[in-house]
């Protein structure tokens, strides 16, 4: 299968236009066209009409379709679901915060890491998705919504760092001052804990924000609400956070989901101070979303209240994330979970 022209960086495109006897300038025209979300060959009105037929027929855009839409009636969050070329489906929600539109893409469709309280990876992995594929979700959701996207999270459905090459290549091409020029800054990549992976991002030294699912202190509580911790336990996992720091002295940020009965005692906080000891570290604490399927369920808002002042009292900062959407499943792989359910 022939690569997508959104995938390709802009001296790639170039390679494929020359190919077509095309001059070197229309590189930088066509990559601008395709990174503001064109749906068609057609509305690249300053190309050639012959080279757009000959692109429609060699590269086709195959843009997602839009199969759901959900908007908040409380915070203005809006959940798209799309169906890509293929006919699969993911999700992307867009939040509005103070500092900024926010883009919470998905990386896969599915997901094989099978955290036990979360919806996106009910069926497993069906597959990684294309840079282009990412980077249209970003695209389409600021053409349909008509609002400025100006910061992304990588916290959709699917592992980012287990699709590692097609996200790099997705960052940057968002980042690229040619397409969409969202600073590094402004973008946060979620992992689970995929160690070597983490150590490769280092080395990348990318000012973007590395969020860690670490979600438990210890091992015993990790393991079981955590197959991926089987792999990586926390003590390997924390170093690698610390080698990600001394080498990119970007701060990391822990989320947290609090769960009744599970991660929430004061002996859980005591020992996640203990566990962080050193590393400069901010950690979201996230009410969880109940997800159907599962037996688990949200911690007290008093139980929260404490965890976090436990935390604060110990020197680590630790926020309650507010939660949007609420009345739009809009917490990752709900939607689709729903939409996949009733079509079998
Ligand atoms: N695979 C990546 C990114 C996707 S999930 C990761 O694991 O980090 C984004 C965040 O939502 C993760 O912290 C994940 O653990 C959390 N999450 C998943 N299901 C949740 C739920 N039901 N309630 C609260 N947080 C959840």
């Amino acid at each position: 299968m022939k690569k997508h022209l959104k995938s390709m960086t802009q001296q790639e495109i170039g390679a494929v236009l020359k190919e077509l006897g095309q001059p070197a300038f229309r590189a930088k025209q066509l990559f601008a066209w395709l990174h503001k979300g064109v749906r068609s060959y057609g509305e690249m009105t300053n190309l050639p009409l012959s080279l757009r037929q000959v692109l429609e027929q060699e590269y086709p855009i195959c843009p997602p379709e839009v199969v759901r839409k959900q908007e908040s009636q409380k915070d203005g969050t809006i959940k798209y679901l799309w169906r890509l070329s293929d006919g699969n489906c993911v999700e992307t929600v867009l939040m509005r915060y103070h500092y900024g539109n926010t883009v919470c893409i998905s990386t896969e469709v599915g997901c094989a890491m099978g955290c036990a309280f979360c919806a996106s990876t009910l069926g497993g992995l069906v597959r990684r998705l294309e840079p282009y594929e990412m980077l249209d979700q970003v695209l389409f959701t600021q053409v349909d919504s008509g609002l400025p996207v100006s910061h992304i999270v990588l916290m959709g459905i699917g592992e980012p760092l287990d699709n590692y090459d097609n996200v790099l290549r997705f960052l940057e091409l968002v980042n690229s001052p040619e397409g969409m020029n969202i600073s590094m800054r402004h973008i946060s990549l979620s992992t689970c804990g995929l160690v070597p992976k983490i150590d490769a991002l280092a080395e990348k030294k990318l000012q973007l924000t590395l969020s860690v699912s670490l979600h438990a202190p210890s091992d015993a509580t990790r393991s079981r609400i955590m197959p991926v911790n089987k792999a990586y336990p926390v003590e390997q996992l924390l170093a690698a956070c610390r080698r990600y720091y001394e080498k990119t002295s970007r701060r990391i940020s822990f989320e947290y989901a609090m769960i009744d009965g599970v991660n929430d005692s004061e002996a859980d906080a005591k020992l996640l101070l203990k566990q962080l000891k050193g590393l400069s570290a901010h950690v979201n604490l996230i009410p969880l979303n109940h997800v159907e399927e599962s037996p688990l369920k949200p911690s007290t808002k008093a139980a929260v209240a404490r965890f976090q002042k436990l935390l604060e009292d110990g020197g680590v900062s630790a926020t309650v994330r507010r939660t949007l959407g609420g009345d739009i499943d809009a917490s990752c792989g709900q939607l689709r979970r729903k939409y996949t359910k009733n079509q079998a």
